[in-house]
């Protein structure tokens, strides 16, 4: 997750014109320790059906999701784990009916529990819970005003009831947000939700890119191509940016392509060398993307995964060991790599003189498109000049021992067995 205002708006000027960070607690984030923010997709069940659903959710019962005594427990390790922040997230967390006692019982454990939801489930009843529950941030997935949302959403009314929920947080001083997947049936309505967001005063907007998961992989030729990604991303940078300049107070992310940290930073420098560096100094401690080190995922039946597009291949279950354990356990050939994986990055993103502060971008999309976790993203609109890359590189397929990873992965089997059957390994 890219934090734009914070970045491009935020880094404070001296009276020497040097830029410094300290007047921001916001830009903080920058600072924290690895400990991963989980995601935590606490069911699999969601009323809506999208286009673009990592998690492939359906309005059904899934079998052998953690109870609530399980969920406990993972609560407490986490907390003893240092975890900062749980992003409770689904399907939609509300058809949880645990759902606010999980988090009032992790709030008391010291961390911090956002939801993310479709927002058509917050009445006032719910949204009364959620601010009693003491949630940090409710986002809510909007893409694209009335119809549009609905259609792309695949529930007719969805819009009115997500714009009804995030109004009734809003009246308890609940932080909302409101979140867009970009590809080519969202991108026309980009302004919109821009305007959405200062009519209604709505104080965060998160962009998405598209990562090729779940059921964003059959849209995956929406994805928009390089040329419309470096629009759109020079509109959200001028979007927040022109907020900032008539003082309106709102928090602008983009997630899912961390090329945007590069490009943010080259622009800049090509105006303000030395904002540039700060903008630098700070995304290096970011370090990119953080899939396996800084972000972590634990799904509904208590599988961990590496982040929450990376479904298909797990590192283990909380049911049989901590997270904690699953989580520093190297001998994961996988787990061992994201956390060390600068030398193993192959392509662009081997040759790429801003890895240090890309990371190498999502790995489930290099996986999609060439059959190779460690090939590069091929969604990074940045050019070669751009990158410091002047030879040509070649494309894979390369001759990777994780070469046959869809193998493993994406016909749906994890760690060895079916995902499906697991529920019955454990019974
Ligand atoms: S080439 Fe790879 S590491 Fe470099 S900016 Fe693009 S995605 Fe990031």
């Amino acid at each position: 997750m890219l934090g734009v205002t914070k970045l491009l708006c935020e880094t404070t000027e001296t009276k020497k014109g040097v830029t410094s960070c300290v007047a921001s607690p916001r830009l903080l984030q920058f600072s924290q320790d690895k400990r991963p923010v989980v995601v935590w997709n606490i069911t699999k069940r969601c009323n809506l059906h999208c286009l673009h659903c990592y998690a492939d959710s359906k309005n059904q019962d899934y079998k052998h999701e953690l109870s609530t005594q399980e969920a406990i427990s993972v609560i407490d390790d986490l907390a003893s784990f240092s975890v900062p922040v749980i992003i409770f997230s689904g399907g939609d967390p509300i058809l949880r009916k645990d759902i606010f006692e999980l988090a009032r019982y992790a709030k008391g454990k010291g961390i911090r529990c956002a939801l993310s939801s479709n927002g058509t489930l917050i009445d006032k009843d719910i949204a009364k819970k959620i601010k009693d529950a003491d949630f940090a941030y409710v986002g809510v997935s909007i893409d694209g005003i009335g119809e549009i949302n609905d259609r792309f959403r695949g529930m007719h009314g969805a819009y009115n009831l997500a714009i009804a929920g995030l109004r009734y947080c809003k009246e308890l001083g609940i932080r909302t947000g409101i979140r867009l997947t970009l590809n080519r049936r969202t991108i026309n309505q980009l302004p919109a939700i821009f305007d959405l967001s200062e009519r209604e005063n709505i104080p965060r907007i998160y962009i998405s890119h598209l990562v090729y998961a779940g059921r964003g992989r059959r849209i995956k030729n929406d994805d928009l191509n390089h040329y419309e990604t470096r629009m759109t991303v020079d509109y959200i940078f001028e979007r927040a940016l022109d907020f900032y300049r008539k003082g309106i107070e709102k928090d602008i992310l983009t997630g899912n392509n961390d090329a945007d940290g590069v490009y943010l930073f080259l622009k800049m420098l090509k105006v303000d060398p030395v904002k540039a560096e700060e903008i630098y100094r700070l995304l290096l401690k970011r370090g990119g993307n953080s899939s396996g080190v800084a972000i972590g995922c634990i799904d509904n039946l208590g599988f961990v995964h590496a982040d929450q597009f990376w479904m298909h291949y797990s590192f283990g279950n909380v049911r049989e060991r901590r997270f904690s354990d699953i989580w520093l356990d190297l001998t994961d050939p996988v787990m061992r790599e994201l956390k060390d994986r600068k030398g193993i990055l192959k392509g662009r993103c081997a040759e790429c003189s801003y890895l240090d502060i890309c990371g190498g971008n999502y790995r489930v999309r290099a996986e999609v498109e060439y059959n190779d976790i460690w090939a590069s993203d091929p969604s990074c609109y940045l050019t070669d000049e751009e990158i410091g890359i002047s030879k040509q590189i070649p494309q894979p397929p390369f001759n990777s021992p994780l070469s046959k990873w869809g193998d493993r992965g994406v016909k749906g089997k994890i760690g060895g067995f079916e995902k499906e059957n697991y529920a019955v390994k454990v019974a």
